[in-house]
């Protein structure tokens, strides 16, 4: 999955090396049937071939399953499907380049997620929630070991498995967009904690910075007001779509969409916490208790259910 992975827990030594075994082995699984890159993987053949294949390995049809369901509840801001689009702007090879409109307007006719079975031409990529799937799959193997303490960090997506062995909470580092340092911490149990950022892989070309977050609308790197999104919620999978997708959204249309989706109880409980370009920290309100800035923010919010917000 192109990142370091690390996984911390509190066993007994020899449990503590099988467990950490299985989980490498299912991750490289994983890697095997979602990779863009590897001419054997399942995601592969998809993207070289018409066809999807009719019998699909459980893990695909789960995932794309519930690609499908986030596609369709963010209006398509989250899009597995634009994996051409990516490719041509060099995010896949590092030989970066800005496509023409026509180029662009071209690739953008076969990025329709709910066309999969439909479109031929359709291609596949889960780098926005690959990370957060095989971190729950981890999750599961420790939960099967009887593992109560552990601390996963599979490339920056963060999953806290219960709490320390000191029966203290995790303390959790939301990064810095400007300078690499901690912006603000936060205190978890049992919880995935995944950010996406455009400080994280992006080019610069003629005083432009390009992210390598894109918007499925324009098939452009997404220009929203957001320098980072972290959400914090029990599932990796969730959080990992969430954080790419409530990027793409900006500010204002993360704050009503998330109130719109705990309202109607459609997805689970999530909570966000949104640094803007302009400094700000802005959080959901269950994160009041939890969350500590450290940086010296323009101005911090925090935005609960009801119409009533607080600043400070
Ligand atoms: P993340 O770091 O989880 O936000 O995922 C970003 C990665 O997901 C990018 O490097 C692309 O491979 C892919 N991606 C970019 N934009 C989107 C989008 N709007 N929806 C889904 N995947 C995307
Ligand atoms: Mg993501």
């Amino acid at each position: 999955m192109n990142t370091f992975m690390t996984v911390s827990l509190y066993a007994p030594s020899k449990k503590g090396e099988t467990v950490c075994r299985q989980i490498q082995s299912r991750v490289d699984e994983l890697e095997q049937i979602l990779s863009t890159t590897l001419p054997s993987s399942d995601v592969y053949f998809i993207n070289h071939n018409s066809e999807i294949p009719s019998s699909l390995k459980p893990d695909l049809v789960s995932l794309l399953d519930f690609c499908g369901q986030m596609y369709e509840k963010t209006d398509g801001l989250f899009n597995p499907a634009l994996y051409p689009v990516i490719r041509e702007w060099g995010f896949t090879t590092g030989e970066y380049k800005v496509p023409s409109d026509e180029r662009i307007r071209g690739l953008l006719l076969h990025t329709d997620f709910s066309k999969l079975y439909e479109d031929e031409k359709i291609e596949l990529d889960f780098g926005a929630v690959g990370k957060g799937y095989a971190a729950d799959q981890a999750l599961l193997i420790l939960e099967e070991n009887g593992i109560k303490s552990a601390l996963l960090d599979f490339g920056g997506n963060i999953q806290a498995i219960g709490k320390k062995p000191d029966g203290s909470l995790w303390k959790v580092g939301i990064k810095n967009p400007w300078n690499g340092e901690v912006a603000c911490a936060l205190s978890v149990e049992s919880k995935a904690v995944v950010t996406s950022g455009g400080y994280e892989r992006f080019f610069e070309e003629d005083g432009t910075r390009y992210i390598h977050i894109f918007d499925p609308a324009t098939g452009r790197p997404s220009q929203s007001d957001l320098e980072s999104v972290t959400i914090v919620c029990e599932s990796g999978k969730y959080a990992d779509a969430l954080s790419t997708a409530l990027f793409v959204m900006g500010k204002d249309k993360s704050v009503s969409w998330w109130k719109n989706q705990m309202t109607e109880k459609s997805i689970p409980a999530f909570d966000f916490i949104l640094i803007t370009k302009s400094a700000e920290l802005i959080y959901s309100s269950g994160l009041e208790k939890v969350i500590e800035p450290i940086y010296q923010f323009e101005s911090v919010k925090s935005v609960s259910l009801n119409l009533n917000s607080a600043s400070k």
